[in-house]
């Protein structure tokens, strides 16, 4: 249960709304009462883009769920945004009122992928970011007193609502401002700054270091704060690096633990004997099977903290775990002394038995190639939930 179904009601829709269904019901509403097109909608536009702009965001929705408008204290609780720069960076466009307090630009985004190598043994990377910075010889006015001035025919928006007369239906839509071309300003071609073009923004190309610390994972962000593009009045947003992980040949991530498949023959196996591991910082592990301790197919051992280590405390790591894969001899390998020996040293086979009175038909195996069956598995596939690897299914004799 929600304390307050005020905001939720202005917008017309239930507290259990999608975000998706508050946009759309912002969408309709902000369309039918924004002042340009419904000289009367001016107080309706107020509080429809107050609601909008605490239930888009989940935290301050969070704390308006909890406890109603009371509980969102200082900004949150006033309109922290101008209900016309709501409606423009909703929309998609510049709103271009200047006197509400500074705005704040567009985070940047860069995924950088990261081999598991690099996340464990961390590493700085240099990353070269193009950014847009104030244009240093005019200082961001974009030239002398006067060279940019407000399109008064848009107000500065870069849009205008049209309303066209079709039949008995007036049809209303925005277009963009055909006086400024969109951008909401007048350019004075004889005052303009020669370096930016009255852009009064420059690009640069900046080097920034990203450092990935040991054990940082999948999805974790490192952010540089106000590093993103420049623009006049508008504070400056940040530049946010997603760590995205290479997949690794050998080695699988859970967390902290590792994950590796590892082949024995069959005689390690049984026998004991050491393999190697190539850890991801080119150590090599050099890994004891104790005589005696008979390595089962498929049996996962563990090496105890050959994990990953742990971000913001590397010489705690995970768990290295071990699954093997065992190497039998092929069928060239085979002969009756050495079958004679084996059946002298190996448990004694038991046989399971057939009751007397059963009805015994003999027969041999044939092999089988998963490939060749493939379209009568898929088949079986439709009707049988069980998965788990191909079903064995004998040629019929
Ligand atoms: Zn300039
Ligand atoms: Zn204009």
């Amino acid at each position: 249960m929600v304390k307050d179904t005020k905001l939720y009601d202005t917008l017309g829709v239930s507290p259990e709304a999608t975000e998706n269904e508050l946009k759309k019901a912002y969408r309709k509403l902000a369309l039918k009462y924004h002042p340009d097109k419904n000289p009367n909608g001016a107080d309706k536009f107020k509080d429809i883009s107050h609601a909008y702009e605490i239930l888009s965001d989940p935290q301050k929705r969070e704390t308006y769920d909890n406890f109603g408008e009371e509980g969102l204290s200082g900004d949150a609780s006033g309109m922290g945004m101008n209900p016309d720069d709501l409606f423009a960076s909703f929309f998609g466009f510049n709103s271009g009122s200047r006197n509400s307090g500074p705005r704040r630009g567009k985070d940047v985004v860069h995924p950088l992928k990261v081999s598991l190598e690099d996340l464990y043994k961390g590493k700085v990377f240099k990353l070269s970011i193009k950014r847009n910075v104030i244009c240093k010889a005019c200082n961001g006015k974009g030239g002398e007193e006067g060279a940019v001035k407000n399109c008064q025919d848009c107000n500065g928006r870069g849009v205008k609502f049209v309303r066209r007369q079709i039949g008995p239906m007036i049809q209303q839509y925005q277009t963009s401002c055909p006086t400024c071309n969109g951008t909401g300003e007048i350019i004075n071609k004889k005052l303009e700054c020669k370096t930016c073009h009255s852009k009064k923004v420059v690009q640069e190309t900046k080097i920034i270091e990203v450092p990935v610390d040991k054990g940082m994972s999948d999805g974790q962000q490192i952010t540089f704060t106000g590093e993103a593009d420049q623009a006049p009045g508008v504070e400056t947003g940040d530049v946010v690096i997603i760590i995205k992980e290479k997949p690794h040949d050998l080695f699988k991530r859970k967390g902290r633990d590792l994950y590796y498949n590892q082949k024995i023959d069959l005689l390690t196996a049984l026998t004991g004997g050491t393999f190697n591991i190539k850890h991801l910082d080119d150590r090599y592990l050099k890994v004891s099977i104790i005589p005696g301790e008979i390595i089962k197919p498929d049996q996962t051992k563990c090496i105890q903290n050959e994990g990953m280590p742990t971000y913001k405390n590397p010489f705690d790591k995970g768990n290295l775990f071990v699954k093997f894969e065992i190497e039998f001899p092929n069928t060239e390998w085979y002969n009756d002394e050495k079958a004679k020996i084996l059946k002298d040293v190996l448990p004694k086979k038991t046989n399971e038995k057939i009751p007397s009175n059963a009805i015994v038909d003999e027969v041999v195996m044939s092999n089988y190639e998963p490939n060749s069956r493939s379209q009568e598995r898929n088949d079986m596939d439709d009707d049988d939930d069980e998965r788990g690897g191909p079903q064995v299914q004998c040629a019929q004799q």
